[in-house]
């Protein structure tokens, strides 16, 4: 599995960047976790909106679907210039009905319910779900092709149930939304030490700590996280490739 980086900022995008975005692919299959304000316009320089073959969403907060209504557009448009596209699948939960029902446009998105009780299919990755603890439903993902795992905590504080869900993965991607010295807690977010643990109990090989904050010296998350887990640790940071 390829994962790409499209928005690693956590509440809103800095200044021409892009909140909650990552690119999946494998065996030419291009799948987007979630969609947030900015990830429409950072998406076009990996690949163009009507090569999306599915989205997912984790929840629906701002910084995960904002571009979802853009998404429908730029696919609206290219096929009056001609393009041949099937409806787009896209995936979310449905304890929220009237968010859900905007995942569907005209014959051009699709929204589909996914069972977080049930692995899903999508293309070449088996998906699996874990609810995290957040202010709105929200799940965490485990992508599994070509026999390697890769798990996407989306937005939660910590919970134990990470551990299992997570153990032996080669990638983790875990919100990291607050340094050492915050409780990250009551907002439904994870702090530094937070992640760190998390990786070093559920043994995973590498760490990316996303949904950065906006302020402090983010350098001093990975510090931080270091002192808990010894593995690899990197910020994720636009465009970067991690190879899963
Ligand atoms: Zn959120």
């Amino acid at each position: 599995m390829k994962l790409t980086i499209i928005g690693p900022w956590g509440g809103y995008p800095k200044a021409n960047a892009a909140s909650s975005g990552y690119l999946l692919e494998h065996e030419g299959f291009h799948l987007l976790i979630d969609c947030g304000s900015g990830v429409l316009a950072k998406l076009q320089n990996i690949v163009h909106p009507e090569q999306l073959d599915a989205v997912i969403i984790s929840h629906y907060h701002p910084d995960h679907i904002a571009d979802i209504g853009v998404l429908q557009h730029a696919r609206l448009i290219q096929g009056y210039l001609g393009k041949q596209m099937p409806a787009l699948p896209v995936y979310g939960h449905s304890l929220d009905q009237q968010e859900f029902s905007k995942l569907t446009f005209k014959n051009i998105t699709e929204g589909i319910v996914y069972d977080p009780n049930r692995e899903l299919t999508a293309g070449p990755f088996q998906i699996s779900f874990l609810k995290t603890d957040h202010p709105v439903p929200c799940y965490a993902m485990r992508f599994e092709a070509g026999g390697k795992r890769f798990v996407y905590t989306a937005d939660s504080s910590f919970k134990e149930e990470f551990i299992s869900f997570s153990q032996g993965a080669e990638v983790l991607v875990c919100e990291c939304n607050f340094y050492a010295n915050q409780n990250g807690k009551p907002a439904g977010h994870m702090n530094s030490l937070d992640a760190g643990r998390f990786a070093r109990e559920a043994g995973v090989k590498q760490l990316i700590l996303t949904h950065l904050p906006h302020y402090g010296n983010l350098a001093e998350l990975l510090g931080e996280a270091s002192s808990e887990y010894t593995g690899i640790i990197k910020l994720a940071e636009e465009f970067q490739v991690i190879t899963v």
